[in-house]
């Protein structure tokens, strides 16, 4: 029997507030440890929350962009349970009644929109760090840092609506997206802004009935939830193959082994004796509140790309490409109240840019080039000053050096070659020095026009101007 997956996501994004959930302590992220708390946050007795106004219009913005419901009224709740970071015994969180409910949001996959539905969308507090480091401590002792006790989280649940690896890596991306740009989270994975537990199930193909799950957890990278939901469908398949039955468990992923193993059950035993937390007042939203939010969302992913289409007639793949971040999209619109040639920009960035950045390992965000200097080596191209392709040499030296494109293409001789004679003889070098191809080619294989093309730039090192060298090829190969 076939058998396909059935995943859930639970997703944590942690919220850009200025200050915590229910004190005025600072949210930013990588402060000194311990000095961003107070008795709130640190969870004395006696101490009474109040709750951050702004992470609830976070909160509601996202579950407007995802399609949800905005409860009029919603509960804060406490989930009791020990753990050294939570100073308090709890963590305030909701429970019976989120903040939204009912959502959807649409992937792409095969070239076909997919709905995968939220069940709900909840505001929480993050409990703090428990440090490990080497650096820090010595072999079995554990350091505490509580600066992250208090900053707000939503999570965001998916109803099991996800059918494989690549469909959770889609979707994932697609809320990150979302998040970035309503400026809500920053989306990083890997300092752990953004995370993610996987629910995954295996069913006979076709059939209705949901198996038993497991949880996975512990994934700090896209491709580390990818590798781990992959890891985890293919041991229940085993299982069942057995004639087994899969048990209920946590597994945390290794990604140094690329495993999923077990987590010690006596930290599963979850009875979390939710109750309505006795200090925060329900929250109560009305159409007001929801409507004042909704006259101030930004453009969406979605929206922002069919925009890009239609304004600047650019293709999907490149519009699809330019909005998956949203400081990649306000890059390329930057250029452009500097420079008009939107196809040219829109090629350069995906092209040279993304290649360079791609060889050096550089992030996007963390790149020095501006907007104004992108677009000056656009013109370049424009008035035939370089060609595309040095266009990528001088693009790699403006990330290196800060320097402006024109001085680096005068610097380094990088001026594109147009002087018809100079071209002439490049070819006439590289005709007489190729017999065998001029001969198959004279003898009807034309697709060697290639070849010879190649052979030319590259003895010009890349300069000569590729319009005026295939001209003159074109003369020089048909005329004999
Ligand atoms: P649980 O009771 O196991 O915590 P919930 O109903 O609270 O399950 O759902 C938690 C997450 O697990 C949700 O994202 C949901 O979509 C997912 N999920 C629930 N049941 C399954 C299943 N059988 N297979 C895969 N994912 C599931
Ligand atoms: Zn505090
Ligand atoms: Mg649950």
């Amino acid at each position: 029997m076939d058998y396909e997956a059935v995943i859930g996501l639970e997703v944590h994004a942690q919220l850009l507030t200025d200050s915590k959930a229910f004190c005025k302590c600072s949210a930013r992220f990588g402060g000194e440890q311990n000095q961003q708390v107070c008795p709130i946050c640190m969870g004395m007795p006696g101490v009474l929350p109040v709750m951050n106004a702004k992470a609830v219009d976070f909160a509601i913005k996202m579950g407007i962009a995802t399609n949800c419901e905005i409860s009029a009224r919603s509960i804060m709740a406490r989930k009791n349970y020990f753990y050294p970071d939570l100073p308090k015994g709890y963590q305030i969180s909701q429970y019976e009644e989120p903040l939204c409910k009912n959502g959807f949001v649409e992937i792409k996959i095969d070239d076909q929109m997919k709905k995968i539905r939220l069940n709900r969308i909840h505001l929480e507090e993050d409990a703090g760090k428990s440090i490990h480091a080497e650096e820090y401590v010595d072999a079995n002792e554990t350091l505490i840092d509580l600066n992250r006790c208090g900053v707000p989280l939503v999570e965001i649940v998916s109803e099991p609506d996800i059918s494989s690896p690549r469909e959770a890596y889609l979707y994932l991306s697609h809320l990150r997206q979302i998040l970035q740009y309503l400026e809500i989270c920053d989306g990083n994975l890997e300092e752990g802004s953004l995370r993610c537990d996987a629910n995954v199930s295996i069913k006979p193909v076709g059939t209705k009935k949901l198996g038993v799950s497991t949880e996975l957890k512990n994934m700090n990278s896209f491709h580390g939830i990818e590798k781990a939901l992959e890891f985890e469908i293919n041991r229940q398949k085993k299982i069942v193959a057995a004639g087994g039955n899969v048990q209920k468990q946590t597994l945390l992923w290794d990604a140094a082994n690329g495993i999923a193993a077990p987590m010690r059950s006596k930290e599963l035993a979850h009875d979390y004796r939710y109750f309505p937390d006795p200090d925060l007042v329900p929250i109560d939203v009305d159409q007001n509140w929801i409507d004042r939010i909704k006259a101030r969302m930004p453009e969406l992913p979605s929206a922002r790309k069919a925009r890009l289409i239609n304004q600047y007639n650019l293709p999907d793949y490149a519009a699809d490409v330019l909005t998956g971040s949203k400081t990649f999209a306000d890059f390329f619109e930057e250029c452009l109240t500097h420079i008009s040639n939107a196809k040219l920009v829109s090629n350069l960035m995906l092209g040279a840019m993304l290649r360079v950045l791609n060889e050096k390992k550089i992030d996007f965000n963390r790149m020095p080039v501006q907007p104004k200097n992108f677009a000056q080596l656009v013109e370049l191209i424009i008035n035939n000053t370089i060609n595309e392709s040095i266009a990528k040499t001088v693009f790699e030296k403006m990330v290196d050096s800060g320097q402006p494109a024109a001085a680096i293409v005068q610097e380094s001789g990088l001026s594109q070659v147009s002087d018809n004679a100079h071209i002439e003889a490049l070819i006439c070098d590289i005709l007489e020095t190729n017999p065998a191809e001029l001969k198959k080619y004279r003898a009807g294989k034309t697709k060697l026009f290639g070849f010879f093309m190649g052979q030319v730039m590259k003895a010009s090192r890349g300069k000569a101007n590729p319009k005026i060298v295939e001209d003159i090829l074109k003369r020089k190969l048909d005329t004999f």
